[in-house]
């Protein structure tokens, strides 16, 4: 009789099997789009003089912005924009060994499967 899975490892499995691309994005780290996608636009006044650069997740659709001053230099904290769900589906997932065992698991099924099917399709490139 095979051991009964501890209520961790379900949690991870579980999220594993409802989030392949948050999976992905936590193990592996994003995949930020290319600059074509990456936008950058002036700060507002009251954070200095310089640009905000957003770049976005090709898998998951989270969303980064980095500050830099106007001499070229990143400053400040790099912010995210999380996807709907994308904090509270991993709110659901214990931090211990089973549960953090059970998803990298789960990734290395990823790593060794198709995977072509859980990418977040590129957007068509504009024309100027
Ligand atoms: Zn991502």
């Amino acid at each position: 009789m095979r051991p009964s899975l501890s209520e961790s490892t379900k949690a991870g499995r579980r999220f594993a099997k409802n989030n392949p691309n948050y999976l992905r994005c936590r193990r592996a780290k994003r995949h930020w789009l290319d600059e074509d996608n990456a936008t950058a636009t002036n700060l507002p006044k009251e954070e200095g003089a310089g640009w905000r650069i957003t770049m976005e997740c090709v898998r998951c659709g989270t969303f980064r912005h980095e500050k830099w001053d106007r001499y070229g230099n990143r400053f400040g904290n790099l912010t995210y924009e999380w996807p709907d769900g994308y904090r509270e589906e991993f709110a659901q997932v214990p931090q211990d060994k089973d549960a953090q065992a059970a998803l990298n698991l789960a990734w290395l099924k990823l790593l060794r499967g198709p995977r072509s099917a859980t990418v977040h399709p590129l957007p068509v490139p504009r024309i100027a």
